[in-house]
């Protein structure tokens, strides 16, 4: 069971909405625990079949909600957030913020070969809060390389503009050239505005 870099920070939402008093508003912070019953049912019908309830909480504002499944969950994936990407710490860089994305199954030791820059320390939660991306690959000789491109449409890897054929040889080269490129459009959006008045 994976989840894309994309599905993880835009296309999640909070399984359920805490008190508009709670610190926890907004978040997906519970408390989460199973509960499974054997129910017995003759066999014309199925048979006995392992109902499963699972109980989120909160223990500050008192939301609980109890889901019940008929059968064992389909599949369940322990993973950790290191694979996942989504919910490591975000590293800082160049003035912005790096948010990984999961480790590719192949080539796991070189790191998440992806990560999303913001400007605030906090995770992205929609493309538009992305400034840009970079990633990296191997090349054929096995040299690591860096791509970067500026801004995010809703596909993990898909930007409004990429640096072209240029590949870096450090993630810090590629995040500079991010930086560099954000700034051009925020003055060039500035001047524009300006023309305007
Ligand atoms: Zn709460």
């Amino acid at each position: 069971m994976r989840l894309l870099a994309s599905d993880h920070y835009f296309r999640t939402r909070p399984f359920a909405e805490h008190d508009k008093e709670c610190s926890r508003v907004g978040t997906s912070l519970w408390e989460v625990s199973q509960h499974e019953q054997l129910r017995l049912r003759v066999a014309e019908r199925g048979g006995n079949y392992t109902e499963t309830t699972t109980r989120y909480l909160c223990r500050e504002c008192g939301v609980a909600c109890l889901v019940r499944t008929d059968s064992r969950p389909d599949e369940t994936t322990l993973t950790t957030t290191a694979a996942m990407g989504y919910g490591s710490p975000p590293v800082r860089q160049h003035g912005v913020w790096l948010h990984p994305g999961p480790l590719p199954a192949y080539r796991p030791g070189d790191g998440p070969d992806l990560y999303y820059l913001t400007e605030h320390q906090d995770a992205p939660r929609t493309p538009a809060a992305v400034l840009g991306l970079v990633c990296h690959h191997r090349t054929q000789r096995g040299a690591l390389r860096w791509s970067a491109g500026v801004g995010l449409t809703s596909d993990t890897y898909s930007v409004r503009r990429n640096a072209g054929d240029t590949t870096f040889p450090s993630r810090g080269a590629a995040v500079r050239w991010v930086v560099a490129e954000a700034a051009a459009d925020r003055a060039l959006a500035v001047k524009a505005a300006e023309a305007f008045r």
